[in-house]
This record gives structure tokens, sequence and C-alpha cells, in this order.
């Protein structure tokens, strides 16, 4: 499955793990102090880690642009 959702993470991050025990899915992991989306991970889009995270590091971003709407005629 592809993911929905791109996790961005600023260099605001602390590394506290946070965000890693909030996501059911565990796509999230540290590594050198850092918070680092897991290899193929899968985003749903909760924002759980979002939320909990105390430095506004994380950020979502869509996978793909939105289809352009097509009015039906
Ligand atoms: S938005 Fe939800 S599913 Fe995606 S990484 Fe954060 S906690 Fe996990
Ligand atoms: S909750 Fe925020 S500061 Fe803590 S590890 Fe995750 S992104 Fe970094």
């Amino acid at each position: 499955m592809e993911t929905p959702y791109l996790i961005q993470v600023s260099g605001a991050c602390r590394g506290c793990g946070a965000c890693v025990d909030q996501c059911d899915r565990d796509n999230l992991t540290i590594v050198d102090g850092r918070a680092v989306p897991r290899e193929g991970y899968v985003c749903v889009g909760c924002r759980d880690c979002v939320k909990w995270c105390p430095t506004r590091a994380l950020s979502l971003a869509p996978a793909r642009p939105p289809t352009s709407f097509i009015r039906a005629r």
C-alpha cells in the first residue's frame, strides 16, 4: 500500500520519542537523536504524532496532489 501522507520532520525535533509512542502504525523511529519515518511506512493521517510533538516538528503532506475537480456536463 502506498502511503497517503508523507511525514515531514523539521530541525526542531529533539528526539523525545513522543511521536514514536503515539503512532499506532509504528511509522516512526529515532535515529541519531531525531525522529525518522520507517522505510515503507503507511501514514493514515490521524495526526496523533503531530498533536503530541512538544516542539511542533512534525507535519504531514498529501503524497499525491489532489485530483482536479471535473465538472460533469
Ligand atoms: S499521522 Fe498518525 S499514522 Fe501518520 S505517522 Fe502520525 S501517528 Fe502515525
Ligand atoms: S515528538 Fe517531536 S520532538 Fe519528539 S521525537 Fe517526535 S518529532 Fe521529535
